[in-house]
């Protein structure tokens, strides 16, 4: 998509190139319509990866369980892994894919990768014969949602296929409220909105607190698995990031339930600064195996 635009707005892709380096990334094309483009990416003929979600994920997992209140750690080690957060991130995109049903794919991974650190309530639904949803509050719907944010394009849609994707499981409001949340802040993120318009938006529309500031937030913040009590962390660590990686270390300094935290801020970070790191994507890749990898090409080739 972003390829085809380039091609047919050349004005705008000159004016680039004249700069020698961009300035700001997001244009607004004769048609109206809003993008980002890396000109990085062009040049070398790459196109930037679903990966944002995923490298959070990663780089957060060596902390879930062995917090760290600090933004000075290895990006990663050799406990750098993909979990949960992950697996189900690829189900989604492989839904929207395939325009296959959210239920028969989220059981569909968990069959494929049955040990990646699921919550207990989602084990047993996907391990059982029943599909009907557990109600849930947690912050897996909006930890595997940043595909819908990225592959729909216009925000009253993806507002309502991330409501789609939570409530297979986790239809409690607050479940859907944070799946929600995340979702259109990386639509208003790809598509030229500001901190301060993502920041109110989100503010406005789903009553999260978002101006406590994350030095703030980490002095006192715990583990805790719910969406009202880490989508907010999670938007804010972003909103106050200089880049993705800053964006990253943020998320994870905070402590709490951090391969989540980081992978919802991972998805908004990619979405705003328009690609994840080369350094970044090559580790993050290197850690999936061929399956994901291959997912996350083909999502990458059709929505990004
Ligand atoms: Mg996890």
């Amino acid at each position: 998509m972003a390829f085809f635009l380039l091609l047919e707005i050349p004005p705008i892709a000159a004016l680039i190139y004249q700069d020698g380096k961009l300035k700001t990334r997001h244009f607004v094309s004769s048609m109206g319509f809003a993008f980002s483009i890396s000109p990085k990416a062009k040049g070398a003929r790459k196109k930037r990866k679903m990966l944002g979600a995923i490298a959070g994920d990663i780089i957060g997992s060596p902390y879930e369980w062995k917090n760290i209140k600090t933004t000075n750690f290895p990006l990663f080690t050799p406990r750098s892994r993909f979990t949960d957060d992950t697996v189900l991130t690829v189900a989604v995109a492989e839904s929207i894919l395939e325009k296959a049903d959210y239920v028969s794919k989220l059981k569909e991974y968990y069959r494929l990768y049955p040990s990646a650190g699921y919550g207990g309530m989602f084990r047993l639904w996907a391990s059982s014969m029943e599909d009907a949803p557990y109600n849930s509050w947690g912050n897996g719907s909006a930890m595997r949602v940043s595909p819908v944010g990225f592959a729909f394009n216009s925000l009253e849609k993806v507002l309502e296929e991330a409501k789609k994707s939570a409530k297979v499981t986790h239809n409690h409001p607050e479940g859907i409220k944070g799946a929600m949340a995340t979702a259109s802040a990386i639509f208003l993120a790809r598509t030229g909105s500001t901190k301060e318009q993502i920041r109110s938006y989100v503010e406005k529309e789903f009553g999260y607190e978002l101006s406590k500031p994350i030095d703030e937030i980490r002095k006192t913040y715990r583990f805790d698995v719910s969406c009202q009590g880490s989508v907010p962390q999670a938007i804010t660590a972003f909103l106050e990031s200089e880049d993705f990686e800053d964006a990253i270390r943020k998320a994870v300094s905070i402590g709490g339930d951090s391969d989540t935290i980081a992978c919802i801020t991972g998805g908004i970070a990619q979405a705003f600064y328009g690609e994840v790191p080369e350094e970044i994507a090559k580790e993050t890749m290197a850690r999936l195996d061929e399956k994901l990898r291959s997912v996350v090409e083909k999502f990458t080739e059709a929505f990004l």
